[in-house]
């Protein structure tokens, strides 16, 4: 049996002249039949410069663009056996520090681009001094020799992903190659992924949803990734119409330092899928409105389901507004919720087909993925079926996607996984290899998150009914998950009553006044905790100067949620801050905002 890396050998199976990645501005493009070749240079280069034959399990962390030479030195990492940490340039020295003292990474990796900024990470603040290697540039249209990596134990080899921090310092994720693999395959059966796919990438490249969904899940089926970064919505658009406009693109600018060559060509290819976090389809929509007329309209034909096969949101909760206006100015494109995290991957999706992307839900466990309830007082697992509808619990989830530890955490493991003997499988270990794996896949990850579930009617293949209906994908079945928020931030505990704060975020964004919002807990003496709302209003329906009082809110909301539910305080504000992801953290968020309630 092959020892091959899944990933190799599904690159060196796929057509060597179709295009694995392209730089949008620069039109730069690079074949998939270049791309183990690039790999197997850049990982010598790793190798010499740590004079070893094998890196096995070391880190090596990275600072490159969004880029094939990213992809390159990705791979190169798992090529060498090591466990790959990619940095995120956005980030402050003293962040990048903590990530590389963290994971102690042997070698510090960085692009022509980022040599400075390497330097001076290197330079101070660490407790160590870890080696620095400037990659080599991958100019593209290289020989296409075809390389197959060889057939070596990847044991060691992987990445690790820190967290977004919303809650806390970011915590190392350790995702083995086999988890990355069932992560791919997973969401390759349920997205459908091919090389008839052409992707346009604008997320950062540190957290899951942008290398795992975006970048190693394309990679695995053969699709085009092709790199826009940073995300500019007025680029974006221009992009996604390329394919629709006679006249050349207005950001046909090298103005990224990787061309001096004349024979790239803007892109044009149609953009068939797209997956990004609310926020950026929040920003699409405000910027459509300044788009000249005939960009405009070629603008709305690209989005829309005929040239767009799946617009996919996640990374938090996708407010219902943002998924009306992009269905409106898309003419039908309803988008996709998913629901993940760096430890798991995707957990949760809705399907494919228009009917199971049911507003709200973030659908069915995913291939592979087992997931369940826990009562949030007793611990208990709720039934699935009819007598657990409706009653929110803690996702707890298990099976090949879940990652193994956390990074010199083994507390913080220990504390979320639930202990073999609370769990009713998986017992009488007998202590082999074997074994082993089988009782790792078998212990439950709590994640921290709270949910519903509840039966939608003519959504997913119909519990119960035999061979399902209208073409539903198998694994879309049963009653679909309802994401109510984070357990130690969103499930406000008022008076005796739990309320989620993404259930009235919901609301709120729902009214017109309001164009963001988030739902906090604020300490009470007399209820524990009230509900508490942070709102920027909309200037277009109450303008600059003119109030929204507390009142106002109320009269809003009072026919769409339950009283105790109504926010008790709101504070307006201009600003409500976000991290790389889009996701607010509530616990900053609310000492900054209701600081007048903390004694
Ligand atoms: P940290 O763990 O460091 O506090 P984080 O949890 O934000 O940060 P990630 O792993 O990037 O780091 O994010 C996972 C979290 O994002 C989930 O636990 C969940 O709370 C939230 N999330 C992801 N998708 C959705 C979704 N569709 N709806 C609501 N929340 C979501
Ligand atoms: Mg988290």
């Amino acid at each position: 049996e092959s020892n091959k890396l899944p990933l190799f050998e599904a690159i060196a199976g796929h057509e060597p002249e179709s295009t694995a990645v392209v730089h949008s501005l620069s039109g730069r493009r690079f074949k998939y039949g270049e791309l183990l070749g690039d790999v197997a240079r850049t990982r010598d280069q790793l190798l010499s410069a740590t004079g070893k034959t094998s890196l096995n399990g070391e880190r090596i962390a990275f600072l490159v663009e969004n880029s094939y030479d990213y992809v390159v030195t990705l791979l190169a990492a798992f090529a060498a056996r090591s466990l790959a940490v990619p940095l995120s340039p956005a980030f402050p020295a003293a962040e990048l520090q903590y990530i590389i003292n963290q994971s102690q990474a042997a070698i510090v990796v960085n692009s022509a681009k980022f040599a400075g900024r390497a330097r001076d990470v290197l330079a101070t603040g660490l407790e160590y001094q870890p080696a620095q290697l400037e990659i080599r540039k991958h100019l593209g249209g290289g020989p296409h020799e075809k390389i197959e990596l060889e057939d070596v134990d990847f044991g060691g080899a992987g990445m690790m992903l820190y967290t977004s921090g919303t809650t806390n310092r970011p915590k190392g994720v350790l995702l083995p190659q086999s988890v990355l693999t069932a992560q791919a395959r997973s969401l390759i059966e349920a997205w459908e992924y091919s090389s008839r796919d052409h992707l346009l990438h604008v997320l950062p490249l540190h957290h899951i949803h942008g290398t795992v969904n975006a970048l190693l899940t394309p990679l695995f089926a053969g699709s085009a990734i092709e790199f826009l970064f940073p995300f500019n919505p007025s680029v974006v658009w221009s992009r996604l119409a390329a394919p629709l406009v006679a006249s050349p693109q207005p950001n046909n600018k090298n103005n990224n330092n990787d061309s001096n060559d004349s024979n790239t060509t803007p892109p044009k290819e149609k953009i068939t899928f797209f997956t990004v976090v609310p926020t950026v389809y929040s920003r699409l929509l405000s910027s459509h409105k300044d788009l000249p007329p005939d960009l405009s309209e070629a603008a709305r034909d690209a989005v829309s389901p005929t040239h767009m096969r799946l617009a996919i949101s996640g990374s938090a909760a996708l407010p219902t507004p943002i998924k009306d206006a992009w269905r409106r100015l898309s003419r039908g494109t309803v988008l996709l919720e998913r629901y993940g995290m760096t430890e798991v991957g995707m957990a949760l999706s809705c399907g494919l087909r228009v009917a199971d992307r049911v507003d709200a839900s973030v659908g069915w466990p995913l291939p592979g993925v087992q997931a369940r309830l826990a009562d949030l007082d007793t611990g208990a697992i709720l039934p699935e079926g009819p007598e657990g509808r409706d009653r929110p619990g803690e996702i707890q989830l298990r099976g090949p996607t879940i990652f193994k530890e956390y990074w010199r955490n083994p507390a913080a493991t220990a504390k979320e996984f639930v202990p073999d003997d609370e769990s009713p499988t998986n017992r009488n270990g007998t202590g082999n290899e074997s074994q082993n794996t089988q009782r790792d896949a078998g212990r439950w990850f709590r994640t921290g998150d709270v949910a519903v579930r509840r039966a939608v009617s003519g959504a997913g293949a119909g519990a119960g009914q035999p061979g399902g209906e209208g073409g539903a994908q198998p694994w879309a079945k049963g009653d679909m998950y309802f994401i109510l928020g984070r357990k130690s931030a969103d499930i406000i505990k008022t008076g005796g009553e739990k309320v989620s704060a993404l259930e009235v975020e919901r609301e709120l964004l729902s009214l017109d006044e309001v164009s963001e919002a988030a739902v906090v807990a604020v300490p009470s003496g007399k209820w524990g905790q009230k509900v508490g709302a942070v709102v920027i209003l909309n200037r277009d329906v109450v303008p600059e100067g003119a109030r929204w009082s507390p009142m106002d809110m109320r009269r809003a909301l009072r026919h769409r949620l339950a009283n105790y539910k109504i926010p008790q305080v709101l504070r307006v504000v201009d600003h409500i801050p976000r991290n790389a992801m889009g996701k607010i953290n509530k616990k900053e968020l609310v000492k900054e905002v209701f600081a007048d309630h903390f004694s």
